[in-house]
């Protein structure tokens, strides 16, 4: 757009020191992060929809750093050390929410998770070994001698069927998605930042201004630094990023009067969770079943994962009166090729902080938090 009035080009269109594209968890925390290290910084988020539009406001509101197998398989691809190390992050990112926001704000639901295992888990006959040397591991970061604590016995007062093994994690707990990418919204704009929504980025270029970044809108931003906050749609910027779309579906149940089910729960590495919401059942995952078809972003969902997550609810959660589902939804996760979230400086003054895996409410506190170092480090 080349005929701003002089009011817009000094105030919403003004170089800025930061632009951060993306306006999601991971673009509010960062935006957050680097206010609070240097309130004078000039911030402009651009989003490219109403309201942020990937995964953040469409996941599952688990506030999870790992169940036992998901870790223990992740220490197999990445090592002990990498491992802990991320898992940290998340620990600590959950305490970051919870010192952020009160659970009334976000609706904080401190309800314990659980892994549930069947028989045929590679390691089921050590699992009471593998458990203990894990909380000896994890000790350092959740302060517990005890994280996971198996308690097979609770499964059938929780109307779980056909699962062999179930463990507790009491630190885990359910948060309002919508709610806390709202709360962080009001944080950082209250904190000076200003968020432009309907802007997609397409490029950026740079010369002796600085660097320019282009847009769908016409309008042309100019800022000192950008950050790619853009997570599984950051190739569509920055290819040489190579992050690999993964689609996620959730369905929620009507309210099922008497429901045993309490608790966040995760089966098969992850690839199935389901918890509490409200009374009903929200149910998400399932991608193991069409890894090819979900490897897209893609927002619409498919019946062939719904009707794996109805199979799947039927089969093993004991309701005894019937329910319709109420909501489908999908939301599009970024994924590395290691598993590991993604803080690289792609050029003088450009950053991407990305990727975090399907684990990101709990990863980006503490991922926006690096970046804005980063950031500020090269400022
Ligand atoms: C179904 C599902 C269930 C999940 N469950 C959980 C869970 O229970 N617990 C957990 O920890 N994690 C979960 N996750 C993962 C978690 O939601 C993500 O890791 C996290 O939200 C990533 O945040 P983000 O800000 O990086 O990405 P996003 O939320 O995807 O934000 C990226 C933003 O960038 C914007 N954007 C993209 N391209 C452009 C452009 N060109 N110009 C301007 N803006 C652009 C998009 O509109 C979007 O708003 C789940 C994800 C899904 C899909």
């Amino acid at each position: 757009m080349s005929n701003l009035s002089l009011w817009e080009r000094e105030s919403f269109y003004a170089t800025q020191d930061i632009i951060i594209i993306g306006g999601g968890f991971m673009g509010l925390w960062t935006a957050l992060s680097l206010k609070q290290k240097n309130s004078s910084l000039r911030i402009t988020i651009l989003e490219k929809n109403i309201t942020p539009l990937g995964a953040s406001t469409r996941n599952a509101g688990f506030s999870c750093f790992g169940s036992p197998t998901e870790i223990l398989s992740d220490i197999e691809t990445l090592g002990l050390e990498e491992t802990l190390e991320i898992v940290r992050m998340r620990f600590e990112g959950i305490e970051k929410i919870k010192n952020t926001f009160s659970a009334k704000q976000i609706d904080l639901d401190n309800c314990g998770g659980y892994e549930l295992i069947n028989k045929n888990y590679k390691y089921f006959n050590q699992l009471d070994e593998k458990i203990e040397w894990l909380n000896k591991e994890l000790k350092i970061i959740t302060e517990k001698d005890y994280t996971f604590v198996r308690h097979d016995e609770e499964m059938a007062e929780k109307g779980l069927i056909g699962f062999d093994a179930m463990i507790e994690n009491t630190l885990e707990s359910g948060i309002h998605s919508g709610k806390l990418v709202s709360a962080l919204i009001q944080k950082v704009q209250a904190a000076g930042v200003s968020i432009l929504n309907g802007i997609e980025v397409k490029s950026w270029n740079r010369d002796l201004d600085g660097i320019h970044v282009n847009t769908q809108q016409q309008i042309r931003f100019t800022a000192n630094q950008i950050i790619l906050c853009t997570n599984a749609f950051s190739n569509a910027i920055s290819p040489e990023l190579n992050i690999t779309p993964a689609r996620g579906q959730v369905i929620v149940t009507s309210e099922i009067p008497g429901l045993k089910l309490k608790g966040t729960f995760h089966f098969d590495e992850g690839f199935y969770y389901f918890r509490n919401l409200d009374g009903k059942i929200l149910i998400g995952g399932a991608r193991n079943e069409d890894f090819e078809g979900e490897r897209t972003n893609d927002i619409s969902g498919s019946d062939l994962i719904k009707n794996k997550l109805i199979a799947f609810l039927q089969k093993h959660i004991d309701t005894t009166i019937s329910y319709t589902i109420e909501n489908h939804w999908s939301g599009i996760m970024g994924f590395t090729d290691n598993k590991k979230p993604l803080l690289t400086k792609l050029d003088d003054n450009v950053f991407a902080v990305i990727a975090c895996n399907g684990m990101g409410v709990a990863l980006t506190p503490m991922m926006g938090e690096k970046a804005a170092d980063m950031l500020l480090l090269y400022f």
